[in-house]
């Protein structure tokens, strides 16, 4: 259950829902806002009596245990969450662009692109070092050395990195090098995995599962929220539909739907929600226009050559020209937002 505060609860109020929640052999979890405190209560095995609060001082709400989401909502949090990394905001106004490519395969490769993307406007790096591949006989990632060369790329680069954690196992290795840990499609209901992340204290990436319901990706990030760590971005990344004339079908529709359900920054990511590297700058500026706060894209120098996901990577020369043109329609989109 979570009491929702009123804007301007005194902290007497506060500390008194909080002293009934302890008398209740109960746990208090304050969730801070900008505008009012929530108050979560977890302990209780069954449902717990609204009314043994509702009538308190300073309460404006209480939503029960059976809302299927609670820490991640924006029912709990009005305000928007901003993820920080490296001094680099991810929601909050800022449209923020992911770039790099698939995998990291060589040093050439990582650094070259690396310092194209860094050059052209990107906040972060991206780059797979541990890869989940449906095939067991295709490329895995260069793993251990993978991590190294991205740390390379971001000393020359500054460029914070954004890598896959693909189990357990590995998230320690993962976490020593990555500054976001990405939490792949296929592993978003790896509740044992997210569970992990949530007890490191680095942000997260949290992609959505190919054929997941809004529900369950939400149920997915408050995984992670409960144990803790509240720097979760959402990445719409496609979904599984009867189209096959795209990879995935890009459900970009769920953009402003989601903003209206929870306060986590959103970004969108084309590369894979299309699989078509034409498509990508296309959609990288509906994403803009969605009102998302960044993209993750794959770039790739030879895309031709490319371990994995070549079809999808922009080369160079359209990585420049998709940021000229994105960049200016998520400026309006802020512009508008902020009038
Ligand atoms: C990736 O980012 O390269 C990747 C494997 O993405 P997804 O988990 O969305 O398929
Ligand atoms: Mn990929």
């Amino acid at each position: 259950m979570l009491i929702v505060m009123q804007t301007g609860a005194s902290p007497q109020e506060v500390d008194a829902v909080k002293d009934k929640i302890a008398a209740l052999g109960l746990t208090a979890h304050t969730i801070p806002g900008a505008q009012r405190v929530a108050i979560g209560i977890t302990g209780n095995k069954g449902g717990l009596d609204a009314d043994l609060f509702i009538l308190m001082g300073g309460v404006k709400d209480v939503i029960r245990v059976s809302q299927p989401y609670k820490l991640v909502s924006r029912e709990v949090k009005p305000d928007d969450s901003v993820v920080v990394v490296n001094g680099i905001k991810v929601g909050g106004g800022n449209f923020c662009v992911i770039a790099g490519p698939c995998s990291v395969e060589t040093r050439e490769q990582v650094l070259s692109t690396a310092e194209h993307v860094k050059k052209h406007g990107a906040h972060m790096l991206r780059g797979g070092a541990y890869k989940p591949r449906t095939s067991p006989y295709e490329f895995q990632g260069l793993k251990l050395e993978g991590l190294k060369l991205l740390a390379e790329a971001r000393e020359r680069t500054g460029l914070p990195i954004v890598t896959e954690v693909k189990d357990t196992q590995t998230l320690h290795d993962v976490a020593e090098y990555a500054d976001v840990l990405q939490i792949g499609a296929r592993n978003m209901q790896n509740f044992s995995l997210l569970e992990a992340v949530g007890e490191s204290r680095k942000p997260v990436l949290l992609k959505r599962g190919p054929s997941a319901t809004v529900r369950e990706w939400l149920m997915a990030a408050e995984y992670i929220v409960a144990r803790g760590n509240y720097q979760v971005i959402l990445c719409e990344r496609g979904i599984r539909t009867f189209e096959t004339a795209t990879r995935n079908t890009l459900d970009l529709g769920i953009v402003p739907v989601l903003r209206e359900m929870t306060h986590l920054p959103i970004i969108v990511d084309p590369s894979h929600g299309t699989g078509r590297s034409t498509a990508v700058t296309p959609m990288s500026r509906a994403a803009a226009a969605s009102g998302a706060d960044g993209i993750i894209v794959e770039v790739h120098p030879d895309p031709a050559c490319a371990l994995s996901d070549g079809p999808q990577a922009l080369t160079f020369p359209m990585f420049e020209r998709m940021m000229q043109e994105v960049v200016p329609i998520a400026n309006l989109v802020r512009a508008h937002q902020q009038a």
